[in-house]
């Protein structure tokens, strides 16, 4: 047993209704319990579609579990083939129907449909959603594919090169973060050098369309948490090349462009070249765009403009799926000049990989599916930004701290209805505005750390939000009388970090304390109180506040 209150994820069974809900002539056959139909409203309100998902629930009640449970299973999938006619059924159990154990899959299959019937093995007390999807996926192509593999070590027939070159493009589902402007862009930047798009799936497509995955040059591997294992199998079964860069953020997408050059042997050179050109030039009304390189990112220059100097070094902490965790943390501190001061991921499978870039900026990731774990860490970092998911939202509203969402969990308004891919060249124009967006502004910062007195811009007010200072949603005394908070910031005490245990702060200690920006003031005072209780100090002055400082910044 294990106390949760948020998870990050659904169970595997969410992952499988996933991969159906994005494709066309498939259904989903769910032993299920009476109530388990609530996961329609993820993709009916969040993802705001307009039809119901393609799940037939078997629904059984308590008073079902003294009769047949496995005719109901039966009766489900007769009905449901009849009804809906598709072409592949997928047919699997809930966590609940898992322990009455009807092998719904097995039953399903000997009732000789004349479709393929694909049964799913979840676990669900072991494994979660993004498993669950990526072995939907895994099984509903081999199923499939089985038939027309070729014997093994059969070499891939040479691309004419007349013909340009092909790709599957594997991994975007329902309810994937962003993937529905993710599939536009990608496809974008694969016409910009030449290649053609065979299959997308299972994102929009057919039973159809995956028997026409073999037809493809090879693979591009987009959501890896969906799509490795399929990927991989594909290039063992048909040698079809896997491409692994996911193109998130300026670099990430110049390598994924050359790593495709490489894979189809095709010239990628001028693409690389127009993607580092000055992406500013002038504005040409008559054209509507930026005229020297539409098809260029606007981050490298943003990001190097003069505005952008007071973002160096602000301390980022960032939590999500490994692939989006992985794709922050290189933008993050390779495009934006952010410092790392940590990062985790709920996808144990990529644990090694984010392990890998944690140890590289001399951290410990965090892997861990416990959102009291990942708070703790937040506080205990003291970051000036926190980039998450919709549970780090809530955990960075509780400290006070700036946050947007890279990763799912999401909620509705993570699928909005403007353009707003990850990846690719806007995509990263998207990243640049959304995570900027929650900091203070530069000019205001630097005028809040001048003058701490002002009635209105006090301590934590950041105007372009409508925001009130970080303590007044912080400190209960302020929430019952809200006209005070200007003048109770004087005397709260950012409490970012863990207060350590018989430690005091003298008068001039904390005064001078509150002269250090609200942002970074947390990690010096924890920084402080760790230093002095290393010394065995137990009252901090203003002496010790600089010893401190003078010891850390050596
Ligand atoms: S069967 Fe699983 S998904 Fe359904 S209500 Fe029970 S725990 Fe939740």
């Amino acid at each position: 047993m294990e106390l949760t209150l948020w998870t990050y994820e659904g169970p595997p069974h969410v992952g499988a209704m996933r991969i159906a809900t994005g494709m066309e002539g498939v259904h989903y056959v769910l032993h299920a319990p009476q109530g388990d139909t609530y996961a329609d409203l993820l993709f009916t309100m969040i993802e705001r579609r307009d039809r119901r998902p393609p799940v037939t629930y078997t629904t059984f009640q308590a008073r079902d579990l003294g009769g047949d449970t496995a005719e109901m299973v039966k009766t489900s999938v007769r009905d449901a083939y009849e009804r809906f006619k598709p072409q592949v059924m997928l047919v699997g159990e809930s966590c609940t129907a898992e322990l009455i154990q009807d092998q719904p899959g097995s039953l399903a299959k000997g009732m000789n449909l004349p479709i393929p019937i694909v049964s799913l093995e979840l676990p669900a007390y072991s494994k979660k959603e993004n498993w669950g999807a990526s072995e939907t996926l895994y099984h509903l192509v081999r199923t499939l594919l089985l038939p027309v593999v070729p014997p093994p070590n059969t070499p891939r027939p040479k691309r004419d090169p007349q013909l340009r070159p092909k790709a599957n493009i594997i991994g975007p589902t329902a309810l994937g973060f962003r993937c529905r402007d993710d599939i536009r862009e990608v496809i974008k930047l694969l016409a910009e050098i030449g290649v053609d798009v065979n299959v997308v799936a299972p994102m929009g497509a057919t039973p159809d369309d995956l028997l026409r995955i073999p037809d493809a040059d090879f693979n591009i591997c987009l959501y890896p948490e969906i799509a490795l294992t399929t990927c991989t199998w594909l290039q063992r079964s048909f040698a079809q090349p896997t491409i692994k860069t996911v193109p998130i953020g300026v670099g990430a997408t110049r390598d994924f462009i050359a790593e495709i050059g490489k894979v189809a042997d095709i010239d990628v050179s001028e693409a690389l070249k127009r993607s580092q050109s000055d992406t500013l030039g002038n504005w040409d009304v008559s054209r509507l765009s930026t005229a020297a390189n539409p098809n260029a990112s606007r981050l490298p220059w943003y990001s190097r403009s003069v505005d952008s100097t007071y973002l160096t070094g602000k301390r980022v902490f960032i939590f999500g799926d490994a692939t989006h965790a992985l794709a922050a943390a290189r933008i993050a501190t390779e495009e934006l000049g952010f410092t790392l001061v940590g990062i985790g991921t709920y996808s144990r499978e990529f644990a090694r990989e984010v392990r890998e870039v944690a140890k590289k900026h001399g951290l410990e990731a965090v892997i861990s599916d416990d959102y009291l774990a990942v708070e703790a860490k937040v506080a205990e970092a003291a970051p000036e930004l926190v980039l998450g998911t919709q549970m780090e939202r809530h955990i960075a509203k509780r400290l006070g701290i700036p946050c947007a969402v890279i990763s799912a969990p999401i909620h509705v308004q993570d699928v909005p209805a403007r353009y707003s891919p990850q990846m690719g060249w806007e995509g990263a124009n998207v990243i640049f505005d959304s995570w900027v967006h929650p900091l203070m502004m530069g000019l205001e910062e630097h005028l809040i750390g001048m003058f701490k007195e002002d009635f209105e811009f006090a301590e934590g007010h950041m105007s372009h939000l409508h925001t009130a200072p970080a303590q007044e949603l912080r400190s209960p005394e302020s929430a019952i009388a809200p006209t005070v908070h200007a003048v109770s910031n004087q005397a709260v005490l950012t409490p970012l970090a863990q207060e350590v245990e018989g430690i005091t702060w003298s008068a001039d200690g904390e005064a001078e304390l509150k002269k250090i920006p609200f942002f970074v003031r947390g990690k010096i005072k924890r920084n402080t109180e760790k230093f002095a209780s290393d010394r065995g100090i137990t009252s901090i002055t203003v002496e010790t506040l600089y010893e401190a400082k003078a010891a850390i910044g050596k």
